[in-house]
């Protein structure tokens, strides 16, 4: 037990102030990859009068205990990345040091026991110049019960989070009632008679994790279910994407033919179950067929069925998808890839209702409403002799262009932040979200994979993120960061030199990559070669390792990981 009188020496704060960068050309300020404000006292505390007027002292206490809270987390997050190989109390004055430098309060360690162990922990501070307590000299007057909420909302969240265990503090005595300190003792939860009570100020943002436990059930539920019209691509209010949901929710009602015309990976199968699903035919099957997928050879039996005795090998009868979608809708993405012979007999189903399986003479009636999709020009391909022109004129009549990822990227925050709810819930994990760095590169990279793109990415770093960690930028791009790519390209373009001065290195990895396809290299045996050359060269030093391949540490030791199961 320490004398109570005397301060616990604090570390070194350097490491901490070398966190924080200002971006004056771009407007920001950031603390490691959060970006943060510097925001005036004075705001702070009319703004704080305002709350109380409004909601009542209790509620507002809540209200900015949470807001102490959600920096509490992140400053948290810090500590365990910024101060790996510090003893745990040395690592756990973070906190401390982090109210100190964001400018809130001087805080002064007088006792600090931990043992992970043996789930004990007991701490005291004495807290100097807190911001709560001038705001209450300044704006608001005293009050009758401790001011400092904030800090404490920081307190308890920053020490649950750092440590692993609920931890709850009190301010026992504050100035802002009057005391002559502002003095805080904290103690695992259930250490405290009123603990339940307390809990309930974190309603919204628990210290513990049954709402979230419970969220993620729900999510996993939801995931389950039938695509609904507000599956992921419909998620989006970027005026070109908007105007494309509204011609695709006009039409649906329709029995018409539709052509949803987009780059690969921008959710047109989405887009066509929305159609199925807000049409009459709802109750009906939904068949989706990618036609690129089917050999040219099969597509015909595949989609149109086959008579026992047709060819050889078919030895009965098989319905194909048409029927399998009877009275219902039939999706055909990459329409294009259609041989010429299932065209025909496409273009029979839509003008005459009417199909034939493949070796049978009888003609069969079929209700289908047809959906078809294409990335490529159809017009060029009828033009080219690979397309016919009457099915062409036949399919195009209600035609919607979806736009590319990268035409909506006010909508990627969005998106992203639903794809992260889905694998947070897939993977059990709860990740603090994403920092705004993350966000920016999200925002800032062109995403020629579209949508399914930006998921796999996000899954990617979903993975890669450990639990009650912020998504970092290169949990989701490695070390590629679009950011500084755009920041190289402007600098080159400034420069007059856009040609990267990398071209010398693509060459070499084309040519790697023209080596593995002639020697029938998979991808997958390449990158096992790639991985343990690394590893050798470093000595078996992941960390090392993944720096030489321009990956993180987290990245590489997950490759690693996924190779050796
Ligand atoms: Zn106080």
């Amino acid at each position: 037990m320490q004398d109570s009188t005397q301060p616990l020496p604090l570390p070194g704060r350097q490491d901490l102030l070398d966190q924080i960068r200002f971006d004056l050309e771009h407007g920001k300020i950031w603390l490691k990859e959060q970006r943060s404000l510097l925001l005036g006292l004075s705001a702070m505390g009319s703004f704080r009068k305002e709350i109380i007027t409004t909601m009542g002292q209790e509620r507002a206490k809540g209200f900015f205990m949470r807001l102490g809270y959600y920096s509490g987390l992140k400053d948290a997050e810090l500590a365990h990345e910024v101060r790996p190989d510090m003893s745990l109390e040395e690592a756990f004055m973070t906190g401390p040091q982090m109210h100190c430098l964001r400018g809130m309060v001087k805080a002064i360690p007088i006792c600090l026991e931990v043992d992970l162990e043996q789930q004990h922990f007991y701490a005291e501070f004495d807290w100097e110049n807190s911001f709560e307590v001038e705001i209450c000299q300044t704006i608001l007057g005293l009050l009758e019960e401790p001011a400092c909420w904030i800090l404490l909302g920081y307190a308890c969240s920053y020490s649950s989070h750092f440590l692993g265990m609920e931890i709850q503090f009190r301010e026992l005595e504050c100035r802002g009632k009057g005391d002559h300190r502002c003095h805080i003792v904290g103690k695992p939860a259930h250490e405290w008679d009123d603990h339940e009570e307390f809990r309930e100020l974190f309603r919204e943002a628990p210290l513990i994790d049954e709402l979230y436990a419970l969220q993620s059930q729900i999510a996993a539920l939801e995931e389950r279910l039938p695509v609904s019209p507000d599956s992921p691509t419909t998620i989006g209010s970027a005026p070109p994407f908007t105007s494309a949901l509204k011609m695709i929710d006009k039409g649906s009602y329709s029995d018409m033919t539709m052509l949803l015309l987009g780059e690969t990976g921008t959710g047109k199968e989405v887009l066509a179950r929305r159609i199925h699903s807000m049409s009459p035919r709802r109750d009906q099957p939904f068949v989706a067929v990618n036609c690129a997928a089917i050999p040219p050879e099969l597509i015909e039996s595949e989609l149109f069925g086959v008579q026992k005795g047709a060819f050889t090998g078919a030895t009965q009868n098989r319905i194909g998808r048409f029927e399998r979608a009877q009275n219902g809708t039939i999706f055909l993405d990459e329409v294009i890839e259609l041989s010429p012979r299932a065209q025909a007999a496409l273009l029979r189903v839509l003008q005459e209702g009417e199909l034939e399986r493949v070796g049978d003479t009888s003609t069969r009636n079929i209700d289908v409403r047809v959906v078809a999709a294409t990335n490529e020009s159809l017009e060029q391909a009828v033009t080219e002799g690979r397309f016919r022109a009457d099915l062409f004129y036949r399919i195009n009549a209600y035609t919607v262009i979806i736009p590319p990822l990268r035409e909506r990227k006010d909508d990627i925050p969005l998106l992203a932040d639903h794809f992260k709810k889905r694998y947070e819930a897939r993977y059990k994990k709860t990740t603090m979200g994403f920092t705004s760095r993350a966000l920016a590169a999200l925002q800032a990279y062109d995403w020629p994979g579209n949508i399914r793109e930006l998921e796999n990415t996000i899954e990617r770093g979903v993975i890669l993120t450990e639990s009650k960690h912020s998504i970092s930028e290169s949990d989701l791009f490695h070390a590629n960061s679009p950011l500084d790519d755009a920041n190289q390209q402007q600098l080159n373009q400034k420069n007059g030199c856009l040609e990267s001065v990398k071209a010398g290195d693509l060459n070499e990895v084309d040519q790697l990559a023209q080596s593995a396809l002639e020697n029938n290299i998979s991808l997958n045996e390449l990158e096992a070669a790639i991985l343990k050359a690394a590893m050798d060269k470093n000595d078996n030093n992941v960390s090392q390792a993944a720096r030489s391949l321009g990956l993180t540490r987290p990245a590489m030791a997950y490759r690693l990981k996924n190779r050796v199961d």
